[in-house]
């Protein structure tokens, strides 16, 4: 009985922490200021990096439990019922949350040392988030059947953007802060960012791992050519841009494959053509596979919303790689976040019976400020 007493008023007292901590102001930065200040990396800036960071994860963190904490959306009344995988998402930010603030001061290279070794577990804790969050969705949408309407619709799809653009700065910015402890960094590179990247070499690298798995699907795979000048650079993380050209491509790839898997018509190359501007760097994406009914163009950047087979099932912990063609709806939505984390974004225009042409616009200056939801 005490011991239940006890742990009520931890978990009461843990609630309004992250009510507290939930409510300040958050602090962006961008990504010129993230090369600036990690281009030389010692001990001095490391601490001060580390204390930000304790501060503002805290806030950031705090930010995702309350949210959803207030779940599910508007769709109580229905007595829509929240799943395990809700609470699982919402456990990883409350445990996070608390290692935060149990962290004592940071004073010290020790202590900040100590710090950074906190921050990747929480990072490798919160890995699963998307697969966890997405389950749960769908599961709510199930239960709900036809008894939810598009504005709640809309409302779920809001705050999975909210929440996932959070996710990605949270681990941009743990990301990086580990990133700079690295004794011996690639030439060119300040912790995550590559301040010479060559998107044509991203945009090859990233057409090839998605051909890979166009070929492990259905036996082969269209071309893909790639346009643009080839000594081309800009600063930018790798990872960022690889992901986002790998969910067009693959996206691509499938159209193109659907239409001309049964016919006796050779199947036209997917197109990539990189465009260096002054303030854009843009990286077009066309394919000629059959495009999008403008009846379903509305849909395409909303989460759950798929032409292809489920695949999603109970088992999101337990991985495989994990890696498929195409299924969750959410190569799309996620893409135009990570654009848009840097001031980028992601535009789709079709014409249907014919192809798609997917617009990535990075911001090439790198000033614009982490949107903050
Ligand atoms: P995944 O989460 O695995 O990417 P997905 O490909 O179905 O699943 P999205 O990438 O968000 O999800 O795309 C949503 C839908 O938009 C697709 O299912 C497809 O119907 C349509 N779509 C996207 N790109 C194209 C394209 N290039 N040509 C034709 N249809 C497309
Ligand atoms: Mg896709």
């Amino acid at each position: 009985m005490a011991v239940k007493k006890a742990a009520e008023s931890f978990s009461k007292e843990l609630a309004e922490e992250v009510q507290r901590w939930g409510s300040m102001k958050q602090t962006g930065v961008s990504l010129r200021y993230m090369m600036e200040f990690g281009a030389r990396p010692n001990r001095k800036n490391l601490l001060i990096s580390a204390q930000f960071l304790h501060k503002e994860l805290s806030i950031r963190i705090a930010r995702r439990a309350t949210e959803l904490e207030s779940l599910p959306f508007g769709l109580s009344e229905k007595s829509a019922v929240l799943k395990p995988p809700f609470f699982k998402v919402r456990d990883w930010y409350q445990d996070s949350f608390r290692d935060m603030r149990s962290f004592p001061e940071i004073k010290d290279t020790g202590d900040e040392l100590a710090f950074t070794q906190m921050i990747k577990m929480i990072k490798v804790r919160h890995n699963n988030v998307v697969p966890a969050m997405a389950l749960g969705v769908q599961q709510l949408k199930r239960d709900l059947k036809h008894k939810v309407v598009p504005a709640e619709l809309q409302e779920i799809h809001q705050f999975l953007d909210r929440f996932y653009l959070s996710r990605i700065g949270i681990r941009m910015l743990i990301g990086q802060h580990v990133a700079l402890h690295d004794p011996d960094p690639q030439p060119g590179c300040v912790g995550n960012i590559n301040t010479r990247l060559s998107p044509m070499q991203v945009a090859r690298a990233a057409s090839e791992d998605a051909r890979c798995i166009c070929s492990r699907e259905y036996g082969s795979a269209p071309e893909v050519n790639i346009y643009g000048d080839p000594n081309f650079t800009f600063p930018y993380v790798p990872s960022h841009l690889h992901l986002m050209v790998f969910e067009l491509v693959k996206n691509s790839l499938r159209a193109v494959q659907e239409r001309f898997m049964n016919s006796n018509k050779d199947a036209p190359p997917v197109r990539i053509i990189v465009a260096d501007g002054i303030e854009d760097v843009t990286i077009k994406i066309s394919d000629e596979g059959g495009g999008i009914p403008r009846s379903g163009l509305r849909k395409i950047f909303t989460y759950l919303y798929s032409t292809a087979k489920n695949p999603l099932e109970e088992n999101y912990e337990g991985s495989s790689d994990g890696v498929i063609m195409a299924g969750y709806g959410y190569g799309l939505p996620i893409s135009r976040l990570y654009a848009r984390y840097f001031g980028g974004d992601l535009q789709i225009i079709s014409m249907e019976g014919y192809g798609t042409d997917a617009y990535l616009h990075l911001s090439r200056l790198g000033d614009s400020q982490e949107p903050l939801p």
